[in-house]
């Protein structure tokens, strides 16, 4: 039988599709390269594990697994609302915010239209857009002189839109950059854009910032109509296994995000998990005083051996060395630590490397001095 080419079927979005690239589990790394005690700081997880609360309230659900989770999250939305002073029909919730940022572009895009973020920006605004046949316009980012290199070009994103554009991504602080915008330029950015195009701040890291200077967007809604703010609890709140995330926006956003959303798309253990979690204000402390910490040590120690650092708020550092980032992530592998090459987006000679515990970040420096 002839075998049959299915990308010829295949929604034309679909066909030039390249999927995420995600970190290689430990699993993986150990059955692959026969090493053992291996460290993983490739996907900006959570060294402290997650919230004991969240752990609590997950054993708490395990009896009534047999029932279909709320398809609303009523509690968990009700705690959100609570959280942000908004009310419950703002907020639509996901599979993790990457199910959001999926939502959104279902809801806004289709092909003609367009969707504007930066060079360096998450990976999935891309995939979102292509994914339904939209065109993704982006601006360059800074330049690697810049005080914030790397980093997102407001005045770039502004001029890149058109009457075709129908969604801004703006990350604060960005993956895989760590770089972050002012509060205050953010939104007038968001107060510059016309009313057609929805301005959608990716807020993942926002529990890292240590200072006021990024803003909380937020605090922005009643303001902007055209405003969605995206969170998650895969990052500071240690949940990333479980898949949960949201997103804030005016109730006429949020309708028509709901309606794309599939009912259950958040399960039983997420939405109680997620609602414990928020309460965990101690393990939230601890969590960005760990980080920190190791910020500076993780920093300081890169800079001593000579790599470059782009300056971060979140939790993570993207390095930036002498020699191409795919052959250092092998050497590094081969000695049980896990970092995230980021090749894909363009940085060949460049490492995003999370913080971990300060065991682990002394792990990671002592295993680059050897290779370097
Ligand atoms: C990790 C991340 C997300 C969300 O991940 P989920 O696990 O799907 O919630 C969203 N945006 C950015 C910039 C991220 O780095």
């Amino acid at each position: 039988m002839k075998k049959r080419d299915y990308n010829e079927l295949a929604a034309p979005g679909v066909r030039e599709l390249m999927p995420y690239t995600p970190g290689k589990p430990i699993d993986e790394l150990e059955r692959e390269y026969g090493v053992s005690d291996s460290i993983k700081l490739a996907s900006n997880e959570n060294p402290l594990g997650s919230s004991p609360k969240a752990i609590e309230a997950v054993r708490g659900e395990l009896d009534d697994l047999w029932l279909y989770p709320d398809a609303n999250g009523f509690y968990l939305k009700q705690a959100l609302a609570e959280r942000h002073g908004v009310d419950t029909d703002c907020i639509t919730l996901g599979n993790g915010s990457n199910d959001v940022l999926v939502f959104l572009a279902q809801t806004f895009l289709q092909p003609g239209l367009e969707s504007v973020f930066s060079q360096y920006a998450f990976a999935v605004y891309p995939i979102a857009t292509q994914m339904v046949g939209a065109t993704a316009t982006i601006a360059p980012a800074l330049p690697a002189d810049h005080p914030m290199p790397l980093g997102h070009d407001l005045r770039g994103l502004f001029d890149r839109v058109g009457p075709d554009t129908r969604l801004v991504f703006v990350a604060n602080p960005n993956n895989p950059t760590g770089t972050w915008l002012d509060g205050r330029r953010l939104k007038d950015f968001v107060g510059s854009l016309p009313p057609h195009v929805i301005c959608v701040v990716d807020e993942a890291y926002t529990e890292y910032a240590e200072s006021d200077e990024l803003g909380d967007a937020s605090t922005w809604l009643e303001e902007f109509p055209n405003l969605v703010v995206t969170r998650t609890f895969s990052k500071a709140y240690g949940l990333a296994g479980l898949r949960v995330g949201y997103c804030l926006s005016n109730p006429g956003i949020a309708d028509l995000l709901n309606r794309v959303r599939p009912a259950f798309n958040v399960n039983s253990l997420a939405l109680a998990a997620a609602r414990a979690a928020l309460d965990d204000h101690e393990f939230i402390e601890r969590t960005r005083s760990t980080n920190s910490e190791g910020l500076k040590t993780l920093g300081a120690g890169l800079e001593k051996l000579g790599v470059k650092v782009i300056p971060s708020a979140a939790n993570f550092i993207l390095a930036g060395f002498d020699r191409p980032g795919g052959e250092l992530n092998e050497a590094l592998l081969r000695k049980g630590v896990i970092v995230r090459p980021v090749g894909n987006y363009g940085l060949d000679k460049y490492l995003r490397i999370t913080v971990g515990t300060p065991a682990q970040n002394e792990r990671v420096l002592s295993a680059l001095a050897e290779i370097l």
